[in-house]
Order: C-alpha cells, then structure tokens, then sequence
C-alpha cells in the first residue's frame, strides 16, 4: 500500500478529495479490508480506479504453506518484475504473532550455511514491498482469527543494513497511527554486522531491537562462516555495539547459530562470554536446520552447555524456539527451492 503521502499526491492529480486517502488507509489498516469492493464509504467507479492504480499490495501471493499445526505460514510473493521474496508467518501460544521478513530480493553476503546467500543479490526491495509484507500477514490474521501481526523481524533474504534507507521508511509506515500502528519495540532489525548502519541506527529516534548474527567469537572463525567479516572486523563491529549501547541504553540481541563442530564448542562459549560481557546484551541460540549445504545442527545437548557457561557468566542466554520445521520455514527457502532444481528435502536456517 502506497504512504498517505503518495496517495494524497495522486488524489490531488487526479483531482481527487484528499479525504479519501485517510479512508483507505482506515479501511486497509484498521479494518482488514482486501480489497476495493469491500470499501463501502469509496463511490463504484473510484473503487475500480483505485484498485488499478492504487493496489492495496504491490505484489501477488504465488504460493503459501503452511505447518501441519497451522502455527506457521510460508508465503511466497511475486513482486511487479517477476522476482521472488518471502515472508513467515509464526503464530506462538502466547498470543505473539510475528512475522519474518525480507528486505531484498537475495542476499550478497554468502554466509556459507546459508540458502539465501547462495542465490546472489538481485536488488533492494522497495519501503512498499517491505511493509506490505506485514500488511498481508495482518489482513490474514485479522480475517482468520480476529488477530493483528504483534512483532516484526528483519530476519528473511537479504542485509536490511544493506538496504538502510527503505529498512528504515518500512519501519515508519508499520510503526505510523494511520498504518500497522506496530510499536517500535516491538520490531527487530537483524544484520550480520554492517558498522555505518549500526552507527546511524544509534541516531534513529524510534526505539526499534537491534539483533547482530556474530556466529562466532573470533575473527578467524567468523570469517570463514562469514565473508563480510572481513569488511567489518570483530573488534571494530564490538566496538561500535557498545557505543550504540552506550548511546541508547537498549539491549542488543547477538543470534548464534549453533553448529555441529564448528563453532559450537564450550571453548568458543567462553569466548563469547569474554567478547560481549559487560554489555546490555542477550544471546540468542539458534538449533541450525540442516540444509543441503553440508552442516549439521549441534543439537541439544551440546546447544545447552553452550548456554550453561554463558549463563555461567551472568549472560542471559536462550535458544530460539523453532517453529513450521515441517515447511522448512526458514526464510529463503521458498525463494531458493522456486529458483532451483529440486533436490533432498532440507531447512534454511533462521538466521540473518
Ligand atoms: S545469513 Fe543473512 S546475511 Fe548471511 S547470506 Fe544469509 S541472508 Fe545473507
């Protein structure tokens, strides 16, 4: 859906109230409303002009699973070049709806246990096709379950930090009154570690999360899973976490996927320990679905151990709860399986 800026701009060249923008708005954001038809307040003919030139969502749906437990839904969108991105839908016992986005179509950084990462970057997606993600989720629930999305993660294809500008229009629009009303808190933005952004993020006046994949507590190692860790070294992204600490006094959430032998070791726990203690900081341990790509989850016995020694270090540790692992509902994976030959069933892992 087009801002209220945009669609006022338009009334006005087509000679339009500008009231109507405030309806539509109301009627797609607060009412749930799909479609054009449904508008009652829109006269016929601005119904139809509307929905060729104003469309409530800016790409179509292609393809949607869903878990067996109906707790999580994977979608599929086709965006106005044929491209393909993704969204999930995981819906918790405790009322949480969150909902997984994408911010490009892609990704160029080629973490090397990741799907996404295999399929190159494409483009960014627009601040429309970011929020509007969102959107569809929240017209799901609402028209299944009488729902609203409650949180939002910058966790699908592509580096949101790569993509700043739009990331941040995005996050405007669901946090605005007249949109997804979303709180701020309730959003979380996930890089694997780009330093200008987290600076600027420092100066951002809405109070979004800020999750930072580190995956591994030293260069050597974080380098070999991920390749911008040599643009953006450990001790300088460090760095410029705790003077966004130090400046927003919010804490910051470091994802680690735990690997099988790789960088799941009580050795590299404590490490981790050492490089982030003294921080407003929490861990977040990610069990790796495993892929074709050729690594193996840690499982959960060494997974907990790694949690026993940060927690040992009065880190505040926990292990992401998967959901849909029956639909793969790792971001990327629809995208990546559309875009390739089939091959063994597999599961990208959630991580950024
Ligand atoms: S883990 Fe995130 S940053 Fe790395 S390749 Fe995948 S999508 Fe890109």
């Amino acid at each position: 859906m087009q801002s209220m800026q945009e669609i006022q701009e338009y009334l006005r060249a087509h000679k339009l109230p500008e009231f109507r923008a405030k309806q539509i708005l109301q009627a797609v954001y607060k009412e749930g409303k799909g479609s054009y038809d449904e508008i009652a307040v829109l006269p016929k003919n601005l119904r139809e002009q509307f929905a060729r030139d104003l469309p409530i969502l800016c790409f179509e749906k292609t393809n949607e699973v869903r878990s067996k437990s109906g707790d999580t839904v994977k979608t599929l969108f086709k965006l106005h070049d044929g491209l393909l991105v993704e969204g999930v839908l995981m819906r918790f016992k405790n009322g949480r709806n969150s909902v997984c986005i994408s911010s490009q179509v892609g990704c160029g950084l080629k973490c090397t246990f990741c799907a996404t990462g295999t399929m190159g970057f494409t483009r960014n997606l627009t601040v429309e096709e970011i929020a509007d993600q969102v959107l569809y989720f929240d017209q799901m629930l609402k028209s299944e379950q009488g729902a609203r999305v409650t949180h939002v993660i910058f966790m699908g294809m592509g580096e949101p930090f790569l993509n700043y500008d739009n990331v941040i229009g995005a996050i405007r629009t669901l946090n605005d009154p007249d949109c997804l009303n979303l709180a701020a808190r309730h959003i979380t933005v996930s890089t694997s570690g780009i330093v200008p952004s987290i600076n600027k993020l420092a100066d951002f006046p809405l109070q979004v999360n800020l999750a930072v994949s580190i995956h591994a507590p030293n260069q050597e190692l974080r380098e070999s899973m991920m390749p911008i860790a040599k643009a953006y070294k450990l001790d300088q992204l460090i760095a410029a976490l705790k003077a966004y600490g130090d400046k927003t006094k919010r804490r910051i959430s470091y994802e680690y996927v735990m690997l099988y032998d790789k960088n799941d070791s009580p050795e590299l726990a404590r490490q981790l320990a050492e490089l982030i203690r003294g921080q407003r900081a929490h861990v977040n341990l990610i069990p790796y679905n495993e892929t074709y790509l050729g690594f193996k989850n840690a499982g959960k016995s060494r997974i907990d151990h790694f949690r026993e020694i940060l927690e040992s270090y009065k880190i505040p540790t926990t292990v992401r709860v998967s959901l849909g692992q029956d639909i793969s509902a790792a971001c990327g994976q629809l995208a990546v399986e559309e875009r390739k030959p089939p091959r063994p069933p597999s599961v990208v892992p959630i991580v950024q």
